[in-house]
């Protein structure tokens, strides 16, 4: 874990509010007089299902409705991963509407901004943001996240693509997919949520759409796997989160194994510090234990998430060099 932890890394799968600090989330909910049993409960539970995982985030969502709020967890995201030597974050988040607050999706990403521009000055990382399609939202709710990601990045806004997540037992693949293409059109890079349950029929439309990167891909039959494999499409690798959710049984069995043996393009992500009590460096550390990877090959895996950033040739030429003259001083 040392040597994980001041390895330089890259994070291409870290959503916000799933990020959140522990303490935060629970400070946030007693400043609302809330009963915290629940919440400490499952924050204690090494495991917990999808469904409870899901109910973890409702909580979340019902305590982070202001700007105020959403301007400090990004703060404190961007300080955690900043402090654990992460040189490159490409951080997602869904924009939401709440008119109870005055909250628009825009003003939710305005929020965001200031925590990134507090944060600037003391971490030392590059981030970039990639926008969430919410599973639960319309179509047309989805094109307007797609709309507004065009809209900022006009502004000059660091907008690095676009994400569909949210509960994977909910939504329609066909209420997506015309915000998806969309966003394609505009020249976003794909990043979406694929085979956390079995569902075929929005696994193989994910496949043939072919993004440019796929989150989990824990549940694919024989002949997705073959697809998969066949693709090259790089896959974000989360496993705490995989293994807490029951997506995947266990460690021995998780899928990271094939995929490096197939040489398939991977980066090891940490999905929701907060909910799921980890770190980059214990993700790294995790694959490295069940891969009994020598040091160098933790240096190679950690390196290769640049290969799969969504970002420009020059970018990745300089975190090429930043990694590499921060890496050789740990051999
Ligand atoms: P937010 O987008 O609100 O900043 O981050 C939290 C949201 O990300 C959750 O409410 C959920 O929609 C999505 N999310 C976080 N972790 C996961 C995950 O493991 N799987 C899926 N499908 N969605 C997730």
């Amino acid at each position: 874990l040392p040597m994980c932890r001041a390895m330089p890394k890259l994070e291409l799968h870290a959503h916000l509010n799933g990020s959140i600090r522990a303490a935060t989330l629970l400070e946030l909910a007693r400043e609302r007089d809330e009963d915290c049993t629940e919440l400490e409960n499952i924050l204690k539970k090494d495991k917990r299902s999808l469904p409870e995982t899901f109910k973890l985030f409702g909580l979340i969502r019902i305590l982070t409705t202001d700007h105020r709020v959403i301007t400090r967890i990004t703060r404190e995201v961007i300080e955690d991963f900043a402090a654990e030597n992460t040189i490159y974050i490409e951080l997602r988040t869904a924009p939401k509407n709440n008119s109870a607050v005055g909250m628009t999706k825009r003003s939710y990403m305005e929020s965001v901004k200031v925590g990134l521009d507090i944060a600037a000055p003391v971490s030392p990382i590059h981030v970039r943001l990639i926008l969430s399609i919410d599973r639960r939202e319309t179509t047309e709710a989805a094109m307007d996240t797609v709309r507004l990601a065009c809209e900022l990045r006009k502004e000059g806004w660091d907008i690095a693509g676009i994400d569909l997540s949210g509960d994977p037992a909910i939504g329609e693949w066909t209420t997506f997919a015309p915000a998806l293409m969309f966003a394609r059109e505009q020249g976003f890079p794909l990043a979406l949520h694929c085979g956390e349950v079995r569902n075929s029929e929005d696994i193989r439309s994910m496949l043939a759409m072919r993004p440019e990167r796929l989150g989990h891909v824990c549940c694919l039959d024989n002949y997705e796997w073959e697809v998969l494999l066949a693709s090259r499409i790089p896959v974000e690798v989360c496993l705490t989160s995989n293994l807490a959710t029951q997506s995947v049984p266990s460690i021995e069995e998780h899928h990271l194994a094939v995929l490096l043996k197939s040489d398939h393009p991977i980066a090891i992500c940490t999905d929701d510090t907060g909910i799921f009590a980890t770190s980059l460096s214990r993700e790294l550390a995790l694959a490295a234990s069940c891969l009994a990877l020598k040091p160098e090959e933790v240096t190679t895996l950690a390196r290769s998430a640049i290969d799969f950033a969504f970002a420009e040739s020059s970018v990745k030429r300089t975190l090429h060099q930043t990694f590499d003259s921060r890496a050789q001083k740990l051999l």
